[in-house]
């Protein structure tokens, strides 16, 4: 039966397209999980950042084939990689609720799903560990891909909000401290304004795990300084 599905809809390399398995061995030598540590100075706080897949042309369009093609074979390497982000975190960082940046909503309803939700409860799922909806979209933002680092800060600054205080009426005791979890991570600039967002609304953050990491330093961006 296998192979029958196989021969049908036979299997390609998401990255290069090959035929073969879900990721041919050269792409694969580029999704390579290790651990990427960075940090982000948020409202007087430092904030680990850890990630698993150094971004390239490769990750790019793994990250491509989750977000706009809902290949579940890219999820599938997307949640593994945040997982892996995340197991690194949490032996270091201690433990929270995992907490999902939005997608823009005429991007979820262009995508037909909440692509970061739907990844970041996968994720919860395999790591045994909650997930709170509660980062919102207060503002029109612009896709953020075409826009430098400080454009990136002026168009997110301020955009997101909770959709719920802290200490809130609705299961209060049950809220822990906060990871945020993202696909990739570039400037930096989207994760801060998450921070920004959340701590506004009195919880605690202690810190983020994504996918990937873009080369903080291939375009002069220091990383570290956050904003
Ligand atoms: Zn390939």
């Amino acid at each position: 039966m296998k192979n029958l599905v196989e021969l049908i809809f036979p299997s390609r390399c998401i990255a290069c397209s090959q035929l073969g398995i879900s990721i041919c061995s050269s792409c694969r030598k580029n999704w390579h999980p290790h651990i990427y540590h960075r940090e982000l100075k948020v409202l007087g706080n430092r904030y680990p950042v850890i990630s698993a897949i150094e971004y390239s042309p490769i990750a790019s369009r793994v990250l491509l084939r989750s977000k706009e093609a809902n290949q579940g074979a890219a999820d599938q390497l997307l949640i593994s990689a945040i997982a892996y982000s995340l197991r690194y975190f949490t032996k270091k960082y201690g433990t929270g609720d995992l907490v999902a940046i939005p997608s823009r909503k005429s991007a979820t309803r262009k995508r037909g799903r909440d692509f970061m939700q739907e990844i970041t409860k996968s994720v919860a799922t395999l790591e045994k560990l909650n997930t709170l909806e509660i980062l919102q979209h207060q503002r029109a933002v612009q896709d953020q891909s075409r826009l430098n680092s400080h454009q990136r800060t002026s168009n997110i600054a301020g955009a997101l909000s909770t959709s719920i205080d802290f200490p809130s009426s609705a299961g209060q005791g049950n809220i822990g401290p906060l990871i945020i979890v993202d696909d990739l991570v570039t400037t930096g600039a989207t994760l801060v304004e998450a921070i920004r967002a959340l701590r506004t609304a009195g919880f605690m953050v202690i810190g983020a795990v994504t996918g990937a990491v873009a080369n903080p330093y291939d375009k002069g961006v220091d990383f570290r300084k956050g904003t």
